[in-house]
């Protein structure tokens, strides 16, 4: 997967629309502190379909809105757009946004799609919302110190089999509802005979 563009509104800082074109190769961010570094690689996870408000450095999902300023009013919502191409170069984008009070809305080139969707589409190719490609301040000192089982957790998302462990865990909880159904059947046609 290739990332192309991101482009902001209302999210944290970034008030106005903003687009940040992300060019090939290894991309660094640098500027003043407090200008909204941290906040740029934060879009990328939450549009990847990020759910821990605590990785937002938030209190609940909506502290990720605007929340206004001594001269400018808070907004209503926040808006991330992530525009690239997926393994097999077909464009991409996705879109996440967030309104006070009716959660989080997901859409894929154009449809709405579930959380889950998002997450499967970035976790397939190798990437997503806690991908060693993105390197926030303080993680490679976390990588050296991390435990085993978070060191493999880490070589599982970079060789891609991620996606695997959440289609496992959704099979899983089909099996367990079938399981459940067919007792209950069971049951039913006990009470027949
Ligand atoms: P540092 O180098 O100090 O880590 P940084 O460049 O990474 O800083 P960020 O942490 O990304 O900066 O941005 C912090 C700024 O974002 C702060 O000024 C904070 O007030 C602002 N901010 C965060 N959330 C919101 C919000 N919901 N609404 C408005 N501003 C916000």
């Amino acid at each position: 997967m290739i990332l192309r563009k991101l482009k902001l509104s209302g999210f944290k800082s970034f008030v106005e629309p903003a687009t940040l074109h992300i060019e090939p190769g290894l991309t660094g961010v640098v500027g003043p502190n407090g200008c909204g570094k941290s906040n740029l690689l934060e879009a990328i996870r939450w549009v990847m379909g990020e759910n821990s408000p605590k990785s937002m450095r938030s209190g609940g999902m909506e502290d990720v809105i605007f929340a206004g300023t001594e001269s400018r009013p808070p907004r209503d919502f926040a808006e991330v757009v992530l525009q690239g191409e997926d393994d097999a170069d077909e464009e991409l984008e996705v879109v996440r946004r967030i309104e006070r009070g009716a959660g989080s809305a997901y859409r894929i080139n154009g449809n709405d799609v579930r959380a889950k969707d998002v997450a499967l589409t970035f976790a397939d190719a190798a990437t997503g919302a806690h991908s060693p490609a993105l390197v926030s301040q303080g993680k490679i000192a976390q990588v050296i110190a991390a435990r085993p089982t978070e060191r493999r957790q880490m070589l599982e998302e970079a060789a891609g089999i991620a996606g695997l462990h959440v289609r496992r865990r959704d099979a899983e909880n089909k099996l367990r509802q079938t399981e459940a159904n067919l007792s209950r059947l069971e049951d039913l046609m006990a009470g027949l005979d």
